[in-house]
């Protein structure tokens, strides 16, 4: 049951400090600094029992220029498997993007994000200060092995999945898996090799949205931003195989990455629950029925 999985065991007070291990680009030199994506691995010792779909919080040493107070914590979903990337649980990885921002305020543009850009500028022997595990709703079901689900990521919300995928297919998956995994580029898909190689499983349907080189077929039907390819439109291609998936009482779906996929996603899901004539709307069936996991941020 998911109360039994520990959270909070470290905190700002009680911190965990690990060491950087590994800080790998993820993406191309020649793209810019936008699509710099990170896999960083932290070392530490001692027990920090997390799973996928779980986070870690940051803690970026000094003091905030903006408010003079220390950094804020800074959550970042887990990328590894339970066991960490070496498999004896004293590691934990994170995808990081370096994040920029703009100050409507003082008309500012493209300033750095504090912790992300520390987070990409770790060298190996670097410490980490660290919270957590964090979260209990965005993890597989104990009962996942037979069920199928439907994983949405956007750019770096591809971390929890990358645990996950590995773990179901090593416990004999069962079930069906689709993931859609939106990104701008073919060259940033991250991990890609990685759920290349699950191909191999005839359970798992890999569909990618490169919302910068594919255009949108059914802008009328699924609007997006300059008529890009987004992970909604994929989802509404496959509309009929999907209504089939999400009228089984136990198939779940997933989203992860970008505040706003869901305001995109939601309606493809009530245009699939319209036509499995269902009463209320599918979102809310689904949310009222735990089968609609969404962590957006
Ligand atoms: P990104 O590169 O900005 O976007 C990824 C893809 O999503 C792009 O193809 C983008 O298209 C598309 N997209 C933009 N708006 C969309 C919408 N409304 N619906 C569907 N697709 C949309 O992503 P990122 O920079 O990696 O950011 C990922 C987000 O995930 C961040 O906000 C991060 O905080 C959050 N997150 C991260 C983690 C983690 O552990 N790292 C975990 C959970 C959530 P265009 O740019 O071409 O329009």
């Amino acid at each position: 049951m998911s109360e039994n999985i520990p959270v909070n065991l470290y905190t700002i007070q009680k911190p965990l400090i690990g060491e950087t291990a590994q800080n790998k680009r993820l993406t191309p030199l020649t793209r810019d600094p936008r699509n710099d994506v990170r896999h960083v691995m932290i070392r530490y010792k001692g027990k920090l029992p997390y799973r996928p779909g779980q986070s870690v919080g940051i803690l970026m040493p000094g003091i905030d220029p903006l408010t003079g107070k220390p950094h804020k914590l800074r959550l970042y979903s887990v990328a590894s498997v339970s066991v960490g990337d070496l498999g004896d649980s004293q590691t934990v990885s994170l995808c990081v993007v370096r994040h920029f921002w703009d100050n409507p305020k003082t008309g500012e543009k493209k300033i750095p994000g504090f912790t992300s850009n520390y987070l990409c500028d770790l060298k190996v022997g670097d410490c980490v200060t660290m919270t957590g595990p964090v979260g209990r709703h965005f993890l597989l079901p104990e009962d996942f092995k037979k069920r199928d689900l439907v994983f949405t990521a956007t750019g770096t919300g591809i971390a929890p999945y990358r645990g996950m995928l590995k773990e179901m297919f090593e416990a004999g998956f069962q079930g069906r898996v689709w993931l859609y995994f939106g990104v701008q580029y073919q060259d940033v898909v991250l991990y890609d090799d990685e759920f290349e190689t699950y191909r191999k499983h005839k359970n798992f349907f890999y569909v990618k949205a490169i919302s910068r080189e594919e255009k949108n077929p059914i802008p009328d039907v699924v609007p997006t931003r300059e008529n890009r390819m987004y992970v909604q439109v994929k989802l509404c291609q496959d509309k009929k195989l999907l209504s089939e998936v999400l009228a089984k009482p136990d198939s779940m779906v997933y989203l992860c990455g970008l505040k706003g996929m869901e305001q995109g996603i939601f309606p493809v899901l009530d245009q699939i629950g319209r036509e499995l004539k269902i009463q209320g709307t599918l979102v809310e069936k689904l949310k009222a029925e735990q089968r609609l996991r969404v962590e957006v941020y």
